[in-house]
């Protein structure tokens, strides 16, 4: 079979397009200039994950991170990718700025609806430390193991990319 495996890079033109395979979807980089082409899902998250590094911050926690900041009403608190080695597990800190609880609602309806489809059982955690706040974490009994913790980022991802279609439909506040 004879087949040309070079590309030209669309935004650069240079041959050096590397492929690779992220989360079961193929995803070409051109080498030169770093452009990305493939599932725009997964370039999407690659390129957050990216601007997760740059700023130093947890790659597994920050795109769901970033949204549930840029919901109307809610504010990051912190975020965390959960750390493997000491078995701590992923959560995301947020408080509600226009002391509503709408949003609360949408985070809470879509984690009933995406319940069948996560590895941990997930909860909205309230907080008061000195203002009243939020935390979204799995819960867990004992100390989690890593495999633990990957499973929670996993979800972390899926969580993400649920909430990101919930947010066009009728039930949305
Ligand atoms: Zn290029």
């Amino acid at each position: 079979m004879e087949y040309t495996e070079l590309e030209d890079c669309v935004v650069c033109g240079n041959h050096a397009v590397a492929t690779s395979m992220v989360d079961g979807e193929i995803v070409k980089e051109c080498e030169v200039c770093g452009n990305l082409s493939g599932d725009p899902d997964t370039i999407e998250l690659i390129e957050l994950q990216r601007e997760a590094e740059g700023l130093g911050v947890s790659i597994h926690s920050y795109p769901l991170a970033q949204f549930i900041d840029n919901l109307p009403g809610v504010k990051l608190q912190g975020d965390s990718g959960g750390e493997r080695s000491k078995g701590k597990l992923p959560f995301i800190a947020f408080e509600l700025t226009d002391h509503r609880t709408w949003q609360l609602e949408n985070i809470g309806q879509a984690l009933r609806l995406v319940r069948a489809e996560l590895e941990c059982d997930w909860k909205i955690e309230f907080t008061f430390e000195y203002e009243l706040g939020f935390e979204l974490r799995p819960r867990t009994n004992d100390k989690p193991g890593a495999e633990q913790v990957e499973a929670a980022r996993r979800d972390l991802n899926r969580i993400w990319r649920r909430l990101q279609g919930f947010k066009g439909l009728a039930w949305w506040k």
